[in-house]
């Protein structure tokens, strides 16, 4: 049987950024990178707003914040590096009403104690930054930009084959049995099932990481959280971009995402979204039958911050889907990254709940797992 000394399962951007950090850093290690699609990044990593966040709003010392912060900063750096499309435009948080103001300072603060500096500006700052957009008050974030995901991930692929990684699309993990040195792996390929030998089995499947994890034999059940899917929905906006920088309302107390935001791509097209709609099972249709309703909720928020919006230009674009880690409602969840030390299973490791910044966090979270994997 072959057999390898890694096999990470799941080639979304955190699958990538691994294979990627694993190779540069040994050299002489044999790296298999699974996919079950016939493409890299065909799920959350392409249907999302393509933001580089600053580190904003999580929790002091959280993974998010920590990963957010080391993760920006690196990305910005391998773009440079690598020429990969991205742009650091800046973010505008915006109070539509005076008593949204005392939210921005509570923001700010918490911005602060992430290392983060945000720029308080008066009713006639935001006009001059953004003549379009109706605001009270604002918040500047100066190191928020945009990045082309799929670039991204195509350089980290490129560079990781380079440096030997092994990259087989169309395989679908099964399941694997633990032995005294790694795990046996059932694979479903092309051309029927293959079986392998892998010392380290990282599951960075993303929406379906629950479900691998519940296939790995001897893992404990308790230790595979429960998904509650959060799908969110993406209008695009037809014709010139009425922003140049990225225009985010103040989060709703208790919400699961940012609110309705409004993005930029590279190529100055704009999108409105995403919405937070939980769903019992994976599926990426736009909600067709709620489509009317949907685009009204749209319409209600996008113009409390940009009044001269012309609804004729909306139209449906995507969806994305978050894994979250809690039901609706409920104090969002960190980044959950599991070794030997929690489950007692040498050579696995688990990531739960990567939603948004994951893309942000990639490389830092590839860092954190190979911290895990050496202290193992
Ligand atoms: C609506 C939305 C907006 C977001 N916006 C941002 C943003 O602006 N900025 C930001 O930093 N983050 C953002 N995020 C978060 C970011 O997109 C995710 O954190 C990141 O893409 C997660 O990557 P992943 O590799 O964990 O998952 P995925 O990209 O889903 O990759 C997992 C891969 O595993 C594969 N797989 C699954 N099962 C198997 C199997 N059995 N065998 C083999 N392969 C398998 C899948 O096919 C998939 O390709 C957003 C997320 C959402 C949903």
């Amino acid at each position: 049987m072959e057999s390898f000394d890694y096999c990470i399962v799941g080639a979304g951007v955190i699958g990538l950024a691994i294979a990627y950090k694993l190779s540069k850093h040994n050299k002489n290690s044999k790296i298999l990178l699974i996919e079950s699609h016939h493409q890299f990044g065909s799920e959350t990593s392409s249907r999302n707003s393509e933001v580089i966040h600053a580190g904003i709003y999580y929790p002091e010392n959280s993974l998010k914040a920590t990963l957010c912060r080391e993760g920006k900063q690196q990305l910005y750096d391998f773009c440079q590096r690598f020429n990969v499309p991205h742009k650091k435009i800046g973010k505008l948080i915006i109070a539509t009403d005076n008593c949204e103001i005392s939210s921005l300072e509570s923001i700010k603060h918490n911005a602060y104690k992430n290392d983060i500096t945000l720029t308080l500006l008066n009713q006639s700052d935001c006009q001059k930054l953004e003549p379009n957009v109706n605001a009270k008050a604002g918040l500047y974030s100066e190191t928020t930009g945009i990045i082309d995901s799929h670039s991204y991930m195509q350089t980290l692929l490129t560079l990781a084959e380079q440096q030997g990684v092994l990259f087989s699309p169309n395989t679908e993990f099964l399941n694997a049995e633990k032995i005294s040195n790694g795990f046996n792996i059932r694979l479903n390929t092309q051309d029927g099932e293959y079986k392998l030998h892998c010392r380290s089995l990282i599951n960075t499947a993303g929406l379906h990481a629950p479900s691998i994890a519940s296939n790995i034999d001897t893992l404990n059940k308790k230790y595979i959280p429960q998904y509650h899917f959060c799908r969110g929905h993406y209008f695009s906006y037809q014709g010139k971009a009425p922003f140049s920088h990225l225009i985010y309302p103040v989060p709703a107390k208790n919400t699961t995402g940012l609110g309705i935001h409004s993005t930029l791509d590279l190529s100055g097209q704009v999108r409105f979204g995403p919405d937070t709609q939980y769903i019992d099972s994976l599926n990426y249709d736009f909600d067709s039958l709620k489509q009317g309703q949907l685009k009204e909720q749209f319409i209600n928020a996008i113009q409390r911050y940009y009044p001269k919006l012309d609804n004729t230009k909306l139209h449906p674009s995507y969806t994305g889907i978050r894994p979250k880690l809690s039901p609706a409602g409920d104090t969002p969840e960190d980044f959950l990254i599991q070794n030997h030390n929690i489950h007692n299973i040498e050579g696995l490791i688990n990531l739960f709940g990567i939603e948004s910044p994951g893309l942000t966090s990639s490389l830092a979270i590839a860092d954190h797992v190979m911290n895990k994997i050496i202290n193992t």
